[in-house]
Order: structure tokens, then sequence, then C-alpha cells
């Protein structure tokens, strides 16, 4: 199998190893199902499901890159940065890991506790019904509960009432810098990518010290077409991708059935300008015989 611009490449998704619905066994079949032709599993601060996922993908004939999601504080807000294509085995980015994981329990009572504020009582033991990894509770597990509970109607509905900046449930956390995430992932011999540009609510100028910064310390790739993106967001991220040189990415972002908008595989493909990341990625993808 060779790569070339327009494989089928969807390089970001969760498993229940973080906050996704399915394992990283139902990822694969359904990534093949979608048509992916290149696929990563990209779990938040964590690589447990990589092996198993590979595994999985060559079975299913997918060509494989071991991913993570990794949590950033950045300028008083969180940055999600992807890491593709290293050792997922490397010592120093799992002792990095397990550090950006090891806030979460803590956070998670914080939260609970801002809750039971409001008279939601119970949120801490309910989200942990719906952690498949109890290393990694995070918001989606909250937001899962409290709509089987019955506080609100969907996912969205819970983020924009109550685990948002300014929210009962929203507490503030000081993730990995921006420079050991890098350090970690390059020290592993992966790619950075910065996710889903468009989502944060940065200045401009934050912006550019984002991007400027990410540059600096070794950062390649940025996503373009991703799940969280208008077509208009990537429009805007292709040309930030060219003015900073910059490889461009594309991922789903896929969490769960019927609560992600974006299926593995059905994403439209780069702008023809772009220099897709999975092209420099070749010598670390695996193959499928
Ligand atoms: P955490 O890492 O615990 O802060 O949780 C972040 C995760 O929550 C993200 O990776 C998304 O899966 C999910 N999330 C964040 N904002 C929203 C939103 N507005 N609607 C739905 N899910 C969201
Ligand atoms: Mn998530
Ligand atoms: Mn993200
Ligand atoms: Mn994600």
């Amino acid at each position: 199998m060779t790569l070339s611009p327009l494989t089928n490449a969807d390089l970001h998704c969760h498993s229940v190893v973080s906050d996704g619905g399915c394992t990283p066994e139902e990822l694969a079949l359904r990534a093949r199902e979608g048509g992916v032709q290149l696929w990563a599993l990209t779990d938040h601060d964590e690589v447990g499901g990589v092996a198993a996922a590979r595994q999985a993908a060559l079975q299913q004939g997918l060509a494989f890159l071991s991913g993570v999601e990794i949590s950033v504080s950045f300028a008083g807000q969180v940055v999600h940065i992807v890491g593709l294509g290293f050792d997922e085995t490397h010592p120093a980015l799992l002792q990095g890991l397990a550090d950006t994981r090891d806030g979460r329990g803590p956070r998670a009572r914080e939260m609970a506790a801002g809750l039971a504020a409001v008279g939601i009582q119970g949120a801490y033991e309910g989200a942990l019904q719906h952690v498949g990894n109890p290393a990694l509770i995070s918001r989606t597990h909250f937001a899962r509960w409290l709509v089987e509970a019955g506080h609100c109607r969907d996912v969205p509905e819970v983020f924009r009432r109550f685990l948002t900046e300014g929210k009962p449930g929203f507490v503030p956390h000081r993730w990995a810098s921006l420079s050991d995430a890098l350090a970690w992932i390059h020290g592993a011999g992966g790619v950075a990518v910065i996710a889903h540009p468009a989502r944060y609510k940065f200045t401009p100028n934050e912006e550019v010290a984002l991007f400027n910064d990410f540059k600096a310390h070794g950062g390649q790739a940025v996503e373009v077409v991703t799940g969280s993106h208008s077509a208009s967001d990537a429009a805007r991220y292709a040309e930030v991708a060219l003015e900073f040189g910059l490889l461009a990415s594309r991922g789903s972002d896929f969490h769960a059935p019927g609560e992600s908008r974006t299926e593995l595989g059905s994403l439209p493909d780069l702008p023809g300008r772009l220099q897709p990341v999975w092209m420099a990625l070749q010598d670390r993808v695996s193959y499928p015989s």
C-alpha cells in the first residue's frame, strides 16, 4: 500500500481508553466501513489503546499511525496537541502522560462538589459509571451521566449549562506546558499537530503566539480538516498552515455513535495546495500485509 495526498486518512478519534464510546477494535471496524485507509487512535493523555488499535487496524487492512491528544495550558486556555507516529513505549512520553492524567481525579471531585452546590448530587459516582479507564475521568463522562440522570437533554447542553468556564461544574486546571508536550512527542520520534485551532477563543495576538511558540519548539503540523471545523474554518486554517509553513492534518475527532457529528472517514479532502502530514510520516506507518 502506498500513501498519497488523497489517501482517506483519519488521524484523530477517541476510544473507551479516554472519552470515546467504542473499543479500539470497534473503531478499527468502523473506520474500515467508513472508507478510512490510514487511521490513528488519539486518546486524550493516554496511549494505552494504541497497541490494540494497531493490531485491529492491520487485521482490517488499514494502515496505522500511533497517536495521542495531549491537554496543554496556553495563555489561560486549554489547547490540544495531537502527536502522531511516535514510539508508544517511550518512557519519557509515558511518564509525561501519566503526570498529565494525575490531576484528573482531584479535578473530578471538585467538579462534583461544584455540581452538588447547585443541587446535583452524586455526579462523581455517576460519571465513574461511564468511565472506561479510571485514570481518565473527563468532562465527557460527567456530561453523559448528567444526560442519563435527566438533568439535560444532550451532551452539548450539559457543556453549555454546567461544564464550561464560569459554570458550576467547571474547574480551572493546569495541564502540560506546550514545550513539555512537544518534547515528549519529539523525544518518542513523533510529529506534533495543533488540534482543531478554530475551537480556541484566543485573541489574534494570542493565536499568533501559539503558532510561533509551537513552531519554535519544533511543531510541524496543524489540523485543517476536522469534525470540529466548519468549511470556512478549514479554509482559514489552510491559509494559516501555508503562512506558518506547517503540514496539514485531517481527522474526524469521532467519539461515540449518536454523539459525534462526524463519522470516521467522512471528511472532505485537504485542500490540494497543502502538504499532508501523513506524506511526511510514511516511514512511521504500520502497513497491512
Ligand atoms: P476534559 O479533557 O475532561 O476537559 O474534557 C474535554 C472533552 O470534552 C473534549 O475532548 C470533548 O470530547 C468534550 N467537549 C468539550 N467541549 C464540548 C462541548 N461544547 N460539547 C460537547 N463535548 C465537548
Ligand atoms: Mn474528547
Ligand atoms: Mn480536542
Ligand atoms: Mn479529540
